[in-house]
């Protein structure tokens, strides 16, 4: 078999997670490629909203990319008119358009020295004792390791043996071209509005031009998003009849429980399940778990069983016990409904605080959730 040329690691996704992995081994001198099913730069799916403790992980600038920065964000509990607002000095969340945003990360890992493959699909993995062969629409690729960035629908997870077990919500997302009245009312927070439809929650974020607006519900069975969306717009009073597209895709909101690393293939982002509970908010350890895997190849010297002790254990100190404790505020928020808007109306301006100075990466939810005074300090319940 004809081989493209041997690399050290295939990354398999050119997201932020496939990116911040094969940049941080570029930089290294190893030899990487990433393979990517689409034409670059492609559109995903996503509300754009790059939270302040992402920016902070970000390897390059992205200065010239970003369509508007929010120093503000709001919650809304729509139905019970409960309004709560949140400013910082630094922008709490930076809006970009991930097509833009994700392309700058593969042109500095580019830069760096990874080899770049679009219209790359890859469709089977076959691994052997010390290679990976990965079959793809360019042509089979062989590598010594292979980072699973590819997103929640991952090929190279279910190829290589492991079995679902996230859970996979659905979310759509449209980019509106709106009126000079409508983007002039929205387009000086990042929004955030739960109550109108149960289960789940809209968001509207603001673009250099327009605006993306989006629903997303933690009940996978039983949801019309499409319906969900015109009530949204109609309560937000924006005219659904503007010229826009959705686009829907599928969040994993709960990671794998069945390892992160088989064989010589390490899974990150998506692939490995590790979006926020409750806002869907992926991208900060899409690119933690990305750079986790870089360091974990080169730490372990490539060797299989020192990677793979060294992975495992950096995402079960770093990753898993904060997407656990979101966990436990998820529940709260989307399985008793009653008791959130409850809390929200006693204590609605300390959560929105609390939680903004946890996207501003000045706390966490673990830190929340773990100390008991904390839990009480989250919603003043003493007052
Ligand atoms: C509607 C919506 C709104 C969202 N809004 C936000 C937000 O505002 N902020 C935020 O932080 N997160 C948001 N998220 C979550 C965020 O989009 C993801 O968590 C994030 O993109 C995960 O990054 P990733 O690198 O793991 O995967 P992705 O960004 O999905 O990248 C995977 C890449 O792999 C490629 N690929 C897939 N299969 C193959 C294959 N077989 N061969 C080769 N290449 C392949 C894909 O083309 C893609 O480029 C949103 C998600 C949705 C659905």
């Amino acid at each position: 078999m004809g081989f493209h040329k041997i690399y050290d690691v295939a990354v398999v996704g050119s997201g932020p997670a496939g990116a911040m992995a094969a940049f941080c081994l570029a930089k290294k001198g190893v030899r990487v490629a990433i393979l990517e099913k689409s034409t670059l730069p492609r559109y995903k799916p996503c509300g754009g909203g790059i939270v302040r403790k992402a920016m902070q992980l970000l390897p390059v600038d992205v200065a010239e990319i970003i369509e508007r920065e929010c120093y503000r964000v709001e919650l809304n509990y729509i139905p019970h008119h409960l309004h709560f607002s949140a400013k910082r000095k630094r922008p709490i969340v930076s809006m970009t358009m991930r097509d833009k945003f994700d392309y700058r990360l593969v042109l500095a890992t580019r830069a760096a020295g990874a080899d770049i493959f679009s219209k790359c699909r890859v469709v089977d993995v076959v691994s052997k004792v010390d290679m990976v062969d990965l079959m793809t629409s360019k042509g089979p690729f062989r590598a010594r390791f292979v980072v699973g960035a590819d997103g929640s629908l991952s090929a190279v997870a279910k190829k290589s043996g492991w079995r679902e077990t996230r859970n996979l919500i659905p979310a759509i997302e449209s980019e509106m071209l709106v009126s000079q009245e409508e983007m002039d009312r929205f387009c000086h927070s990042a929004r955030f509005d739960f109550g109108l439809f149960s289960g789940g929650y809209g968001w509207v974020f603001p673009k250099k031009a327009h605006l993306s607006v989006g629903v997303l519900s933690m009940r996978k069975n039983t949801v019309r998003l499409n319906d969900m969306m015109g009530n949204y717009l109609k309560a937000l009073e924006i005219d659904p009849s503007k010229k826009s597209k959705r686009y829907g895709y599928l969040i994993p909101v709960t990671p794998r429980n069945d390892a992160f690393m088989k064989g010589r293939v390490l899974l990150t982002g998506d692939a490995a399940g590790f979006a926020n509970p409750i806002t869907g908010e992926g991208i900060s350890f899409a690119l933690l778990s990305g750079q986790t895997a870089a360091y974990a190849l080169l730490d372990g010297a490539f060797r299989k069983s020192g990677v793979k002790n060294i992975f495992e254990s950096e995402i079960k100190k770093k990753i898993l016990p904060e997407l656990h404790s979101v966990h436990i505020f998820a529940k709260l928020v989307y399985r008793y409904p009653r008791l959130f808007r409850l809390l929200l109306r006693f204590h609605g301006q300390k959560f929105v605080e609390n939680v903004t100075d946890i996207e501003m990466g000045k706390t966490t939810y673990r830190c929340l959730a773990t100390d008991p005074l904390n839990y009480l300090q989250l919603f003043r319940l003493w007052d």
